[in-house]
């Protein structure tokens, strides 16, 4: 492992030609970490979404990595980490003119279709000494006819991705993600909402939450609230939806 200097604290960076699952990886090695810690993968072979969903990828194509961060935070204080990390990812890339959207809670899109994903677990770490959060991301930097029919819906392409610096993109990103993670620790969410809301997909749209493919809520999506829960107008009133493994889909 080399190391460079984050924002706060050094980040142990380690990259390794294939793995099934960076995320995996990084939560079985938790309790021997000492350092926040970037493990990029040139090929993922089992990447995973939430709930069993997987994540695909093209081998060399694709920027696949996690990173492991320490918060002094307590587990259930994560919570609007995912859509925190999704502004970070928006922000890295409006610097390569990449323009991006995000749907609640955990998704970057653009145009309307996944570009990429984000994963993460956590692991409390004693009772009251904080908690780790694995923070994984998976990003298409091409898509090829073999990985379009893998995913099986339309997703993201944007052709010239590919002519990127994979690395500068990958630092970009590192520094955005590190910056990001050390204002979470000390403001939470609240103070990425108004940026999260500006960003949001289906502003004033007719939205449906799904658990498990049950609908749970539809209504008009008016933006997320200071601890990350999506405000919706609802036939009953109005509800806000705590983040969680449910699903959004467009009514
Ligand atoms: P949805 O996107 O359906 O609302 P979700 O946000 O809960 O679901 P995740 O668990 O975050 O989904 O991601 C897994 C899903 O992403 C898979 O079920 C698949 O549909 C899709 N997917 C997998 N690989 C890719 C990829 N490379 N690009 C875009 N989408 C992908």
């Amino acid at each position: 492992a080399t190391f460079c200097q984050g924002p706060a604290q050094q980040i142990a960076l380690q990259a390794v030609e294939e793995t099934g699952s960076t995320n995996a990886d990084l939560l079985a090695a938790i309790d021997r970490l000492n350092a926040p810690t970037l493990l990029v993968a040139e090929r993922q072979t089992a990447g995973r979404g939430r709930a069993g969903r997987a994540w695909h990828s093209q081998a060399g194509a694709s920027l696949t990595f996690s990173l492991a961060w320490k918060f002094a935070l307590p587990v259930h204080a994560l919570v609007g980490l995912p859509l925190a990390i999704g502004v970070a990812i928006a922000d890295a890339l409006a610097m390569f003119d990449v323009k991006v959207q995000l749907k609640w809670p955990n998704d970057v899109l653009h145009e309307g279709r996944k570009l990429a994903g984000i994963l993460i677990e956590t692991a409390a770490v004693a009772p009251r000494e904080g908690s780790w959060a694995v923070i994984g991301v998976g990003l298409n930097m091409a898509v090829d006819a073999a990985l379009a029919a893998t995913i099986g819906r339309p997703v993201a392409d944007i052709p010239w991705l590919t002519e990127l610096d994979r690395d500068m993109l990958m630092a970009t990103l590192l520094n955005k993600l590190a910056d990001t993670l050390v204002q979470f620790e000390q403001t939470g969410f609240a103070g990425f909402a108004p940026r999260w809301n500006a960003l949001h997909a289906y502003s004033g749209q007719t939205v449906m939450i799904l658990d498990n493919g049950r609908v749970l809520h539809e209504g008009v999506a008016a933006g997320v609230d200071a601890t990350g829960r999506l405000m919706l107008d609802t036939a009953a009133g109005p509800v806000a939806v705590m983040a969680g493994d449910v699903s959004l889909r467009v009514a």
